[in-house]
């Protein structure tokens, strides 16, 4: 991964649940501390022996990311007793950051510039770190419509500027989920952003049906196999050969080359029904 994020910590001992490690983590959540002024690490330090039914795996600031729970346990950063409005998110999925906040003389609640910049940037890492796509990167006002992040929640260009950061920024990598039309077939597919190339998962490839992912063991080399292959049809007991698939032990065969394969058989795919005429 290209970019170094520097991550203090300083972890809680008593607010968190023991994860099951970090294959948990499908959303990453996005917070506000509601204070005025505070630091990364104050917070940490709050949350640090004492328990305070809260928590959030991470805190930024201007200058400083502290962490406080770790990626693979369970921060208490969205849950509620009260309604969801999120099908999926919950604390046990999710990675919880939370962004140290300003007031103005109204008493209204913001961000300074480098907060939300320090914040894109260990959000991105993260992203790329754990596979968690644009999509999945949600404020907890998403989960159970709180007002946090306040800054975010009341003004919807402030959060999709934040997001557009996420995506834009900064010379690490990044993992989008993309549609991708690969031989005719529509799949969603990784797509990796990184030194400015993209980037796909070999093994996203057999999500077409095309191709199967090889490994060679002695040569220690991956390979991809050509899925669609010449089946032998014996038609009137001449064997031809027609292209064709194995999915999941049926064999189906491209029609056109079938009726080929009959021979002076013509297929019509106009409009209404599929036409074979001798
Ligand atoms: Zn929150």
């Amino acid at each position: 991964m290209g970019i170094k994020m520097k991550i203090n910590k300083n972890l809680t001992t008593v607010n968190y649940n023991k994860g099951s490690g970090t294959g948990r983590i499908k959303y990453i959540v996005i917070h506000y501390t509601a204070n005025n002024g505070d630091t990364a690490w104050g917070n940490t330090n709050y949350f640090k022996s004492v328990n305070r039914n809260a928590s959030a795996h991470y805190f930024v600031d201007e200058n400083e990311v502290w962490q406080c729970v770790e990626d693979k346990d369970i921060a208490w950063h969205c849950g509620t007793t009260g309604k969801y409005y999120h099908s999926c998110c919950r604390n046990a999925n999710s990675l919880g950051v939370e962004l140290c906040s300003e007031k103005d003389s109204k008493g209204k609640s913001y961000f300074t510039k480098a907060t939300v910049k320090l914040a894109a940037e260990l959000v991105r890492w993260l992203m790329a770190k754990y596979d968690v796509s644009i999509e999945n990167v949600i404020r907890h006002y998403d989960v159970t419509h709180k007002n946090c992040p306040a800054p975010f929640v009341e003004n919807v260009m402030a959060w999709g500027n934040f997001k557009d950061m996420l995506i834009t920024e900064g010379d690490d990598e990044m993992v989008c989920k993309t549609d991708f039309n690969c031989c005719g077939k529509n799949i969603e597919m990784d797509r990796i952003l990184k030194d400015s190339r993209n980037y796909i998962y070999l093994r996203d490839l057999e999500k077409t049906g095309l191709f199967r992912v090889t490994y060679n063991e002695k040569t220690k080399t991956p390979g991809l196999e050509f899925l669609l292959k010449d089946i032998p049809i014996e038609i009137d007991g001449e064997t031809k050969t027609v292209k064709g698939l194995n999915v999941n032990g049926t064999n189906i065969v491209g029609l056109r080359d079938f009726c080929n394969a009959l021979g002076n058989m013509e297929i019509d795919y106009k409009d209404g029904p599929v036409i074979i005429r001798q």
